[in-house]
């Protein structure tokens, strides 16, 4: 969402300091000359004396100084970022991805199409740290939470973590945390007895946090087979390099915690899984500064009362969920969701798991040349739903890189039978987006007794930048879609 540069809304994005907002715009601090992303560390500046731009680059030009605590000059997503510096970012993303593998620096400059010479200037420039200080320190930091709450052996852990020998990662871990691996596990205590594949990790978020909300929301949406809902907890199959497995996300009994249990055959990718868990849950939201700009708005006023704490449910695959979201246009949530079962039943690979999941959902090459017309689809729905496969396998769209959210939906658009609405979907659940909008959607003009589009997208500047909350706080009212 392009924040437009609207003051008032850029204010309330800069107080609320949300991460998602970095790089959307720029703070110029008027006394003392320095710009400054939105999640800046120093103290916040009143507002009459900051101003905002678009870019770095603008700020640049109006005379503004770079920030030297949080690097302006170097934040994601804008035009000046996307030049030399999506190298850096796809490095970033390949990184913590897949650790920096055996054969580190070089190999990854290699897949990146440059030299590591290159690729270490650049990171240097944009980061202020070499690509192999910063896989370290992700490694680090995910090899201390495979100790904890893990039974993992120790050199499953290294390994795990990608440091390779045990040598190495005890050498690690004791330099930075002043422990051998063995005694920082002592003093987590993990007991749990867990078969063979299986992880339980805690995810701590900021309360309030409506549970109950966001399991009826992926509830209503389960695609048979590969979602369930069950007794307070989400389950769902997942496919991910190859390789299959699945996992179950519940309220802990321990407060502000989730317990995400995942089996997956192969521990590498385990840092991965529980990054898209946390997004798909909406973990790191902060609730306060949502609620405030909900509360300006009568409506949105009393059911931020009812339900404090409602997040943002995204999804596991952004493909699957722009197909579901294509399955879904001009049906019931109920329809759309029986005519996914169905397709999954028709196309998904089977699955054995003790627990009810018979499929995963189909990888868009299935798609692409899949015949759709037995599964009781509208041919304008099932040619929609083959464009967008065939985007992705063609690599003209892909879900896993977004850095500049707009342009990615505007290629999005520009595929058959994907309307404003589709695309404002996509942004809110797959992307995450804070201010995503679907401004013609009818529940939430009959939720708000409005008659058009554009009435709605009035009463709603108010609500930026968290657009996206109020829709689902709108829909939750009983005006589902
Ligand atoms: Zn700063």
């Amino acid at each position: 969402m392009d924040i437009a540069l609207d003051w008032r809304v850029c204010s309330r994005a800069r107080l609320s300091r949300d991460p998602r907002f970095d790089g959307k715009f720029f703070i110029g601090a008027l006394n003392s000359g320095v710009y400054c992303r939105s999640i800046c560390p120093a103290p916040t500046c009143k507002e009459k004396n900051v101003c905002y731009f678009p870019s770095a680059a603008a700020a640049a030009e109006a005379g503004f100084r770079p920030c030297l605590r949080c690097r302006p000059e170097c934040s994601p997503g804008t035009p000046a970022w996307l030049g030399t510096s999506n190298t850096v970012a796809r490095a970033l993303r390949l990184i913590s991805e897949s650790g920096l593998e055996e054969g580190g620096v070089e190999l990854l400059a290699e897949r990146l199409g440059i030299g590591a010479r290159h690729l270490r200037r650049l990171f240097l420039r944009h980061l202020g740290a070499s690509p192999s200080a910063v896989a370290h320190t992700r490694r680090l930091h995910f090899a201390k939470k495979l100790i904890d709450e893990t039974t993992l052996s120790m050199a499953h852990v290294a390994q795990a973590s990608g440091f390779g020998c045990v040598r190495r990662f005890n050498a690690a871990i004791r330099n930075t945390y002043h422990r051998t691996p063995t005694q920082i596990r002592r003093l987590a205590r993990q007991t749990a007895n867990l078969p063979e594949n299986e992880y339980v990790f805690k995810l701590r978020f900021r309360p309030p946090y409506q549970w109950e909300s966001m399991l009826a929301f992926l509830a209503m949406r389960a695609t048979p087979g590969v979602e369930a809902v069950e007794q307070g907890r989400y389950r769902r199959s997942i496919f991910l390099n190859n390789l299959q497995g699945y996992f179950e996300v519940s309220l802990a009994e321990e407060p502000d915690t989730l317990n995400v249990r995942i089996q997956f055959p192969d521990p590498r990718s385990l840092f991965l899984i529980v990054e898209r868990i946390r997004r798909m849950f909406d973990v790191n939201a902060d609730w306060e500064p949502i609620a405030e700009r909900l509360r300006t708005d009568a409506v949105l006023r009393r059911e931020v009362y009812a339900k404090p704490g409602l997040r943002l449910p995204g999804c596991w695959d952004g493909f699957e969920l722009a197909t579901r979201a294509i399955l879904g246009q001009q049906v019931t949530v109920k329809g759309a969701t029986s005519l996914a079962g169905r397709l999954v039943r028709t196309l998904g690979r089977p699955l054995t798991t003790p627990n009810g999941l018979t499929h995963l959902f189909p990888q868009p090459e299935v798609f692409a040349d899949a015949r759709l017309s037995g599964i009781g689809l509208p041919a304008s729905r099932a040619e929609a739903i083959q464009a967008l496969a065939r985007a992705v396998c063609g690599g003209e769209i892909n879900f896993d890189t977004v850095t500049d959210t707009a342009a990615f939906l505007s290629r999005l658009a520009q595929l058959p039978g994907i309307g404003q609405w589709t695309t404002q979907y996509v942004a809110m659940r797959a992307l995450g987006e804070p201010d995503a909008f679907p401004a013609g959607d009818i529940g939430l003009l009959r939720a708000l007794h409005l008659s058009s589009a554009r009435a709605l997208e009035a009463r709603a500047e108010k609500w930026r930048p968290w657009r996206a909350y109020a829709v689902l706080y709108l829909w939750n009212s009983g005006h589902k879609r």
